[in-house]
C-alpha cells in the first residue's frame, strides 16, 4: 500500500493536517492525525468522494474530525461548491480561531469518553442515525435541508444522502430515515418548504404547460383580449388589427384609447395547431417530468413537505448516551 506522507501546518497552535495528497490518492488519513483536516485539493468531484468516505468511516475519530476547506479551492468546486460546503465545516476564513478551538475540544472531549470510538457493526439506517446524532451534538447543529439540482426532487440532506450511491436511493431512505426518527420522537422537526413530485419517479423537476382543452397541444399563443365599449364586440387583439391600427371588426369603427373607448380584460389563448386553432380563455395544466418524461394533471403529483431536523432529547439519551454512546462505553 502507498504511503503518504502527512503535510502538517501549524495554525494558532493546532495542527492542521493537508489533504491534498491523500484526495489525491482516495485514502483516509488516520483519525488521529491533526487536529483539524483542511482540504487544499481544487479536484471537485474527488474533494465530494473524499468527504463521503469520511462520513461514512466507522471511526469516529474520522467521521467528527474538524474538516475546513481552504478558501483558494471556492471558485474550483463548481456545482458541487454547495454540497461541499454542507460535508464539511467550512471555510477556513469563515471560522473564527475561537470557534474552530471550541469545536476542536468538543470533538476531542467527546472521544475521549469513548473506550472504542470504532463502531460495531449496525443496521445501516441506525448507522446513519449515530452519525447524525454524534455529528450534531458535537456541533451544536441542526439538519437543513439544501435546495440542489444534484438531488432527485430538488432539496437534498447532503451529509446523509452520502450514505447512498444513487439519487433515487438518497431521497427515499434519507427521507424514511428522518420521518421515522421524527415519529420516534428522537428528532423534532418543523416545516420548510412544500413541494410537488412526478408520480412516478418522485423527481422534483417538471415542466408546467398550459394546453389546449380541445386537443392537448401546448404549443398555444397568448394574445390580450379587446372589448369595444361601443358594441360590446369582446375579441382577441389581432381581430381588431387592420394593418397598423385598430379597428373593430363587427363595427368599423377605429379604437382609439384604451381605458376611453376599449379595455383589455383579460387573455386569450389559441391553439398553435392548424387543425384546431381553438381559442380559449382557461388554459389547463399538463405536467411533464424532466427526468422520466411522464405527463401528469397537477392533481396527479405527489405533495411532500420538506423538513429541519433538530435532536430531541428522547434521542440524545438513545444515541449519545445509549447503547453505543458515550455511557455504557465508559461504565462497561
Ligand atoms: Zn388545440
Ligand atoms: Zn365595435
Ligand atoms: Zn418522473
Amino acid at each position: 500500500m502507498m504511503q503518504i506522507q502527512p503535510k502538517i501546518e501549524q495554525i494558532n497552535g493546532k495542527q492542521f493536517l493537508l489533504l491534498n495528497d491523500f484526495i489525491d490518492a482516495d485514502m483516509l488519513p488516520a483519525g488521529d492525525m491533526g487536529d483539524v483536516w483542511l482540504v487544499n485539493s481544487t479536484q471537485g468531484s474527488k474533494v465530494k468522494k473524499f468527504l463521503r468516505q469520511v462520513l461514512r468511516s466507522n471511526d469516529r475519530r474520522v467521521y467528527l474530525k474538524p474538516i475546513l476547506l481552504e478558501d483558494s479551492i471556492r471558485p474550483f468546486l463548481g456545482v458541487d461548491a454547495a454540497i461541499i460546503g454542507r460535508l464539511s465545516d467550512g471555510y477556513f476564513e469563515a471560522m473564527s480561531p475561537l470557534k474552530l478551538a471550541t469545536l476542536i475540544d468538543q470533538v476531542h472531549y467527546y472521544l475521549n469518553r469513548f473506550l472504542n470510538p470504532v463502531l460495531p457493526g449496525m443496521d445501516q439506517h441506525e448507522r446513519v442515525l449515530q452519525y447524525i446524532f454524534d455529528l450534531a451534538y458535537t456541533r451544536g447543529s441542526a439538519i437543513i435541508p439544501l435546495r440542489s439540482h444534484q438531488s432527485l426532487t430538488g432539496y437534498a440532506y447532503p451529509r446523509i444522502d452520502s450514505f447512498f450511491f444513487n439519487i433515487k436511493d438518497a431521497y427515499m431512505n434519507s427521507r424514511l430515515i428522518l420521518k421515522k426518527a421524527a415519529e420516534e420522537g428522537f428528532l423534532v422537526r418543523t416545516y420548510h418548504d412544500t413541494q410537488h413530485l412526478c408520480s412516478d419517479c418522485n423527481s422534483g423537476f417538471l415542466n408546467y404547460h398550459e394546453i389546449c382543452p380541445k386537443c392537448k397541444n401546448h404549443n398555444l399563443k397568448a394574445m390580450p383580449l379587446v372589448h369595444h365599449f361601443r358594441c360590446a364586440y369582446v375579441g382577441p387583439e389581432s381581430d381588431f388589427m387592420l394593418h397598423d391600427n385598430m379597428v373593430c371588426p363587427k363595427c368599423s369603427t377605429a379604437l382609439r384609447n384604451l381605458g376611453v373607448d376599449y379595455d383589455k380584460p383579460g387573455k386569450v389563448f389559441i391553439c398553435k395547431n392548424q387543425q384546431c386553432n381553438h381559442k380559449f380563455q382557461e388554459a389547463p395544466i399538463r405536467v411533464c417530468c424532466v427526468d422520466c418524461g411522464k405527463e401528469h394533471d397537477p392533481y396527479e403529483l405527489v405533495v411532500k413537505k420538506v423538513y429541519e431536523y433538530a435532536l430531541a432529547e428522547r434521542g440524545i439519551q438513545r444515541y449519545v448516551y445509549g447503547a453505543h454512546g458515550i455511557k455504557t462505553e465508559v461504565n462497561s
